[in-house]
């Protein structure tokens, strides 16, 4: 199959940027087309041989993964101009062009950075669950392991969500507008404790959010909803809700329910907990990135 040259798209694309991503509608299928990583060329500013492989140009055939409809991507950068053209794309398609780095260096260094060390600890909590419950002989010596165990994942969630939260509120300008007129009472504190010198918005935001309590409850899911994130989105609540009745119980009396029972935990409850709690964040996590994608493209 060969390019369809009687069509040419033509785009500009930041000059300075090293790589960018295109997202267009595929002509052959119509399915969203993301292409990463198409490496820009230098700037020059000299006239080139014809010979000179940093000539201000560069060039990618891609494929269509649902059609194969290919395209051929060709950047020139030739006097900083940022021009590109994909042959084979309708020229009144629509293309947004994302500057690779710039989502990048927000992405990993906040958002995906958070994510790992959150997942990293929930696996470290499980390999340590794995090693020390065979030596265990003692019923009662257990059941503290495992309560152990089953509130540090609620805490990992709950960290994770904290700060991610904070990420997303203190990504731009916009979205810090968003959300003070989305959650009034936060917005009137942050500008009371911002009139005190010497203090960031996030300092005061991160105060300020230290004192709620990071469950998956209707405060918290309405934050996340500001930007159209669903925090319980393919979770089981009822799972998640037991497991912070348990977990209150653990903390606050000692593993004693309001029925004066004790609570003992298996090692399938833990076993639940852990992969609901993995799966909220691994979602969470997948609609951020999303997130972040999107506004990079309408800026
Ligand atoms: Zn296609």
């Amino acid at each position: 199959m060969r390019t369809d040259g009687s069509k040419l798209k033509k785009f500009e694309f930041p000059p300075e940027a090293y790589a960018i991503r295109l997202y267009f509608k595929c002509e052959g299928c119509q399915n969203e087309i993301a292409l990463y990583d198409i490496e820009c060329p230098a700037i020059t500013f000299e006239h080139p041989e014809p010979d000179d492989l940093n000539d201000g140009t560069s060039h990618k055939t891609c494929s269509c993964k649902y059609c194969g409809h290919l395209y051929d991507v060709d950047l020139n950068n030739r006097y900083g101009a940022g021009m590109g053209t994909i042959k084979g794309l309708y020229e009144n398609a629509s293309v947004y062009v994302v500057n690779q780095e710039s989502i990048d260096t927000v992405f990993q260094e906040k958002i995906q950075d958070q994510y790992s060390h959150i997942v990293n600890q929930c696996y470290d909590a499980d390999k340590m669950l794995q090693e020390i419950d065979p030596l265990i002989i003692n019923e009662e010596t257990r059941q503290y392991l495992y309560k152990l165990i089953y509130v540090s994942f609620i805490a990992c969630m709950e960290e994770y969500l904290y700060f991610t939260l904070i990420n997303l509120i203190t990504l731009s300008e916009d979205n810090k507008d968003a959300f003070g007129a989305n959650a009034e009472k936060i917005r009137r504190k942050i500008e009371n404790e911002l009139l005190i010198p010497g203090k960031s918005y996030e300092e005061v935001l991160k105060s300020i959010l230290l004192k709620r309590t990071f469950h998956p409850t209707e405060e918290i899911c309405g934050y996340y909803n500001i930007y159209g994130i669903d925090i319980l989105e393919g979770i089981s609540k009822k799972i998640l809700d037991d497991a912070i009745d348990i977990r209150n119980d653990i903390m606050h009396r000692n593993g004693l329910n309001i029925h004066n029972n004790i609570t003992s935990l298996s090692r399938e409850d833990i076993d639940a907990l852990k992969n609901e709690v993995l799966k909220l964040i691994g979602n969470v996590e997948t609609q951020v990135v999303k997130y972040i994608r999107n506004i990079e493209i309408h800026d």
